[in-house]
This record gives C-alpha cells, sequence and structure tokens, in this order.
C-alpha cells in the first residue's frame, strides 16, 4: 500500500491533521491502537477558554487565540461535510464570586483578563444573575468573559472522524506501532501486521507521544500525562448558558441537557479511576455555585489524561529526523488548539507556510533531544 503520511494516535490532534493533508490530497492512514476519538479527545470538557484557562505565555496564547478564531469555519467546513454539528456556542465564561474577597478582587481579575486580550467586564449581582438565573442566591458578583466559547467534543470527534474517511483517510487499528527511522530519515512505521512504508510520520499519540517506540535519541520528547477526572449531572435543557467558573471548578453545558462539571488535576501515571475524592472535589465547589445542582441525577462519570510538555507548550513540527513530525503536549488546551495544529502542521509538511508561527514550538527544544 502507498502512502504519503502516516499519523500515530486518532485523537483530535492527529485526526486533524490527517484531514487536512487529505484535503490537500495526501494519501494518509491514521493508526491508533484504541477506537479513534476516544482518549482525552473525548474525555475533555470542550471548553475554547484560554483566557479563563489562564494561559499567560504569549507565543501559546497567540496560537490559542488564533485557534480559537479559525473555530467558526473548521466547526462549519465539518458539518457541511458530514451533517454532524459539533454544537460550537459562543457564550463566554462568567467567574462567579461568592465572598467578599473574591468579589472585592474583580476589577483586578478583569484587568488581569483584558491585558491577555479577553473581552472582559465586571458585572453586579442583578447582571450575574441575569446572564445564570440558576446560580445560587449567595452570588456576589462575576467577571464575564465575552470572547470565549464551548464545543461538544465527542460529537466534534465523530464529525472529525467521518470527514476524514470521507476524504479518502483510512484508519488501522493495531497494537505495538513503532518508528522505523535510520540517523537521518524516517521510513514508516512496524506494527503487530509489519512494516508500513512512508515518507512522512506525524507523532500525534496524546499523553503517550514520549513513549513511541523507536524515535532516535535526538529527536525524542517529554510528555507527562495529568488525569482529570470529570462528571455530568441531567438537568433541564437550557438550565445554564454558558461555562461558568469558581474555585477552579467549572460547569459546561451541552445541547442535549447534561451539565458538565470538571475537572481535577492529579499526576498518578496512566491512571485514569474516577476517585471519590475526586468527585467529591467537584461536587463539594459545584453545590456551592448553585446548591439546586444537588437535587439532579448524577449520570456519568469519567476520567482523561492531558499530555503535558515539559514547559507547557505543544511540541509542534518538524524534528532532527527527515520526515518525522510531532503534534503533541498539548496539556490543558488541544480541544482548543486542534484546528491551527491542524492547518498548521499539514502546511509545514506539504511544504507550504504555516498560518502561524512554530518556533516557540519546536520539538528540538525538548531536553530529551539535547
Ligand atoms: C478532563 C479533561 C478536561 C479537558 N478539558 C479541555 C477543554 O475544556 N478544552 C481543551 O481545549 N482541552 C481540554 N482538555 C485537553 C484535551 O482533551 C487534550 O489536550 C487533547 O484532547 C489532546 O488530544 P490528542 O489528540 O493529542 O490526544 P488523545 O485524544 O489522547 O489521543 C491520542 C491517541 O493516541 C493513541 N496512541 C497513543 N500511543 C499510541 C501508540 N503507540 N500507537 C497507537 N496509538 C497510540 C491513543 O490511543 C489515543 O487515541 C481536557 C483534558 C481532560 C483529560
Amino acid at each position: 500500500m502507498s502512502q504519503d503520511a502516516v499519523i500515530v494516535g486518532a485523537g483530535l490532534i492527529g485526526c486533524g491533521i490527517a484531514y487536512e493533508l487529505a484535503k490537500r490530497g495526501a494519501s494518509v492512514t491514521v493508526y491508533d491502537r484504541a477506537e479513534p476519538a476516544r482518549a482525552a479527545s473525548w474525555a475533555g470538557a470542550g471548553m475554547l477558554a484560554p483566557y479563563s484557562e489562564e494561559v499567560v505565555d504569549p507565543a501559546l496564547l497567540a496560537l490559542c487565540a488564533a485557534s480559537l478564531r479559525a473555530y467558526p469555519a473548521f466547526v462549519d467546513d465539518l458539518r457541511e461535510r458530514t451533517g454532524l454539528d459539533a454544537e460550537l456556542r459562543r457564550e463566554g465564561t462568567l467567574h462567579v464570586a461568592f465572598d467578599d474577597a473574591s468579589a472585592d478582587a474583580r476589577s483586578a481579575q478583569c484587568d488581569a483578563f483584558r491585558r491577555n486580550g479577553a473581552a472582559a467586564s465586571v458585572l453586579d449581582r442583578d447582571a450575574t444573575l441575569a446572564r445564570e438565573p440558576m446560580l445560587g442566591g449567595n452570588v456576589r458578583g462575576a467577571v464575564y468573559v465575552a470572547n470565549e466559547a464551548h464545543v461538544d467534543n465527542r460529537r466534534l470527534g465523530r464529525a472529525l472522524v467521518a470527514a476524514c474517511t470521507d476524504a479518502g483517510v483510512r484508519f488501522e487499528r493495531t497494537a505495538g506501532v513503532a518508528l522505523e527511522a535510520d540517523a537521518r530519515r524516517v521510513r514508516g512505521i512496524r506494527t503487530e501486521h509489519g512494516f508500513a512504508a512512508a515518507g512522512t510520520v506525524v507523532n500525534a499519540a496524546g499523553a503517550w507521544a514520549g513513549q513511541l517506540e523507536g524515535v532516535p535519541a535526538g529527536a525524542r520528547i517529554a510528555v507527562r500525562p495529568v488525569a482529570g477526572e470529570m462528571l455530568a449531572l441531567a438537568v433541564p435543557k437550557g438550565f445554564t448558558r454558558g461555562l461558568v467558573w469558581s474555585q477552579h471548578v467549572y460547569l459546561v453545558p451541552r445541547d442535549d441537557g447534561r451539565l458538565l462539571i470538571g475537572a481535577t488535576s492529579v499526576e498518578r501515571n496512566f491512571d485514569v479511576r474516577v476517585t471519590a475524592r475526586g468527585v467529591q472535589a467537584l461536587l463539594d465547589v459545584a453545590l456551592r455555585i448553585a446548591p439546586v445542582l444537588g437535587t439532579f441525577a448524577l449520570v456519568e462519570t469519567w476520567a482523561g489524561l492531558r499530555p503535558a510538555s515539559h514547559d507547557g507548550r505543544p511540541y509542534l513540527g518538524a524534528t532532527s529526523i527527515g520526515g518525522y513530525f510531532v503534534a503533541a503536549g498539548h496539556y490543558r488546551n488541544g480541544i482548543l488548539l486542534t484546528p491551527v495544529t491542524a492547518q498548521a502542521i499539514a502546511a509545514l509538511i506539504s511544504g507550504e507556510r504555516p498560518p502561524v508561527e512554530l518556533a516557540a514550538f519546536d520539538p528540538q527544544r525538548a531536553p530529551e533531544a539535547a
């Protein structure tokens, strides 16, 4: 089988790159040992919220902002091609204050958001309750960030896989993928089914990207898994409008009537159990945000692994091995960064100028590559 590019990892990042390459006429195969778009890309909350995530690194913030701008066209294109709507909702984020100290800190918080490019404003108690009437009577006010959004990342994953298939991308489910390369150039990959030649291989293996076998010293990257636990309640449709944050816990509405509550952040290797302590921590804050949430059914709990790089920036681009590219380490913002990553990596591979500056994300800055 002749193929131009192999992608290792069928998360949003790998599928996004595959789709962009296929649109440029490349023959692409995506290899994954599990079902496509089911790992972190399925587990995430789907927030497109770099300001609320407090991204302050200028290079990363610029990348996030570019991807946020690209989202409407990205989702529209997938809907037109597949009929699947990823439910992009641009309702902004409400950072709610429940005590004097956080109410007093609102204008400083608002200024900090604005300095990073957020369209932020301070809301008093009445204006806050007008935006989200479900909030508890204890609410003191909020900072509202208008230019953030959310998307249903599970629907997005299904749409992207369908769009890939429609564009001719092949998906192979196979264990034990290893890179085949000499000291200078990639030759392809080896799987349980044997060798598959390819002139281009992209490592988009999420939290496992640092473990890809066969990568020569000098092209290795460091990615560590940071687990996040989440849960969902069944609430009446339209119960909340946008994202609500307080004390590092967020509420994310879905059109189907689920309200997502997330997320913990724990470093315990590749362990994706949902712990009682994790659920308790999330519910403690959520029920403080809106005591009425305690009356609804808990319908789902799950956990996933955020892929964290050594310095918080993703690794994006070429490596010292010709034809071997990396797109991994998107940590807390991989859903947000999918469109810009897909377009930039596909452009780079195709010999085009990427739509964003990638120097700050050079995979060769990884300590392991030294
Ligand atoms: C609880 C939680 C909440 C989050 N919330 C948000 C959010 O609101 N907004 C946001 O932007 N981001 C969020 N994130 C982060 C985001 O989900 C990730 O950054 C993003 O999904 C990473 O995508 P990926 O394609 O790189 O990895 P993944 O989706 O993890 O996909 C990697 C794939 O590679 C495969 N793979 C790995 N190794 C191999 C191998 N050797 N051979 C074959 N296949 C392999 C895996 O099976 C997997 O399918 C959240 C993450 C978590 C866990």
